[in-house]
């Protein structure tokens, strides 16, 4: 086909399909004009542009007539085989197309020169493999395969869509583990002007292997418009450093007031002190402090009990108002008027944790600043990047595979990095 030829089908094409649209929109039923063909308008309208693209690709492969066969890695001349038909997803629906195959005698190597020109490096082309991984991030591969279909008209079965999403998330991991951060180099840097913080917390999330913790830390600004996220089941100190990478990606030492936020977990300040060490500001998480002082307002006054409710709202009164050395003064002399056994146990416990975290706890000079006293979004991240998608009823995952699916997933709720990420792909490179 030439040229003039494929323009000549596909205006008649074209012309066909606005006939049929416009005696559809003519027939119609009142009330019922446009959702009686609004899909079919999309079908038909993915169908013909696909249909373009394919001749225009038909038209590209014609130049390999006049090719000489390819020279092998090895140095040998490579021997034509045959040609051969090949169908791609892409996002406008399947392309088919005709390659040449090539064979290398010398070193038996197979090779699909056009596959590599066009960018094709399996059955899906690069769009199709980023729609099919976002989706199949988001939810299971079963809702991942009709959402796709309703959404982009893409059919693929769950199947293929496990295999691209996981794929993808693994190249990330490897890269990640080679120190290349892949889409971290997105546009929401820090600037000067911003006040970041950063965070770590854990959750836990079942594998083949029984319960493991995966780590996240998150990277934010004071209006939460840039998020950056890192997840790992790896131990403590691998995910610190892998932290502070993040952090030195997205330029948070450029931030005028660094802040770190986390809950009483040891491992959390000790990741903090080595890998932010010249933090403003550390904070232990309000909502944290909460939780403990009622499980000891509960131990001494009886669950759920208004003079529990009472006394645990004295002492987050004081926390808030008069900070951590105040509260810490205040639950000592509570202790020395307790006879109850489990009451003192209780205010013991609850004063090693405050007298831990003491210095954590300048609530009324973050309050004054308009520094967050929780850490809101480190709390959303655990339950939006790792529990919506890694910890639904029954799932199960390989430890291999919940490590890079929340990898994947950090990168997606990353601002930003999403996008750069399939920017810099090379679609060559992956191996979904
Ligand atoms: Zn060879």
């Amino acid at each position: 086909m030439t040229r003039r030829e494929v323009l000549k089908e596909m205006v008649a094409a074209f012309m066909q399909d606005c006939n049929e649209i416009l005696d559809a929109v003519g027939q119609a039923e009142d009330g019922r004009v446009i959702d009686g063909v609004e899909f079919d308008v999309r079908t038909m309208s993915h169908r013909r542009y696909a249909m373009v693209l394919e001749r225009a690709v038909g038209l590209r492969s014609r130049s390999w007539e006049r090719k000489s066969a390819p020279l092998c890695s090895c140095g040998e001349r490579m021997r034509m085989v045959r040609r051969m038909p090949k169908t791609v997803v892409c996002v406008v629906g399947e392309l088919r197309f005709k390659r040449r195959h090539y064979y290398c005698d010398a070193c038996q190597t197979s090779r699909w020169p056009f596959d590599e020109e066009m960018g094709i490096a399996g059955g899906w082309t690069a769009g199709a493999v980023r729609l099919m991984t976002r989706a199949g991030a988001k939810v299971s591969f079963e809702e991942a395969r009709t959402d796709l279909k309703a959404f982009a008209d893409i059919r693929v079965c769950r199947e293929t869509i496990r295999c691209v999403t996981e794929g993808v998330a693994h190249a990330l991991a490897a890269e990640q583990a080679a120190g290349r951060l892949l889409g971290e180099a997105s546009s929401a840097w820090f600037e000067k002007t911003d006040r970041a913080y950063v965070s770590m917390d854990g959750t836990s999330v079942n594998t083949r292997d029984g319960w493991r913790e995966m780590k996240l830390g998150a990277l934010y600004d004071q209006s939460k418009a840039k998020q950056h996220y890192a997840a790992t089941l790896e131990p403590a100190a691998t995910f610190g450093l892998t932290l502070r990478r993040h952090a030195m990606n997205v330029r948070f030492g450029r931030a005028h007031e660094k802040i770190a936020g986390g809950d009483g977990a040891e491992w959390i300040w000790n990741q903090m002190r080595v890998n932010f060490p010249r933090v403003d500001h550390e904070f232990l998480d309000f909502y944290h402090l909460s939780e403990n002082v009622h499980a000891a307002a509960w131990q001494i006054y009886g669950e759920g009990s208004r003079a529990g409710r009472r006394w645990a709202r004295t002492q987050l009164h004081l926390a808030k108002h008069e900070g951590g050395r105040r509260l810490l003064l205040a639950l000592e002399r509570s202790r020395r008027h307790r006879k109850k056994r489990c009451a003192r146990d209780a205010l013991d416990k609850l004063l090693g944790y405050v007298g831990k975290h003491a210095g954590r706890m300048a609530y009324p000079e973050l309050l004054e600043q308009g520094i967050d006293m929780g850490t809101g979004p480190q709390e959303s991240a655990c339950k939006n990047v790792i529990g919506r998608r890694l910890k639904g009823s029954g799932m199960r995952w390989t430890t291999d595979n919940v490590e890079a699916m929340a990898r994947l997933r950090a990168l997606m709720y990353s601002t930003g990095s999403w996008e750069a990420f399939w920017a810099a792909r090379h679609p060559l490179r992956r191996t979904g």
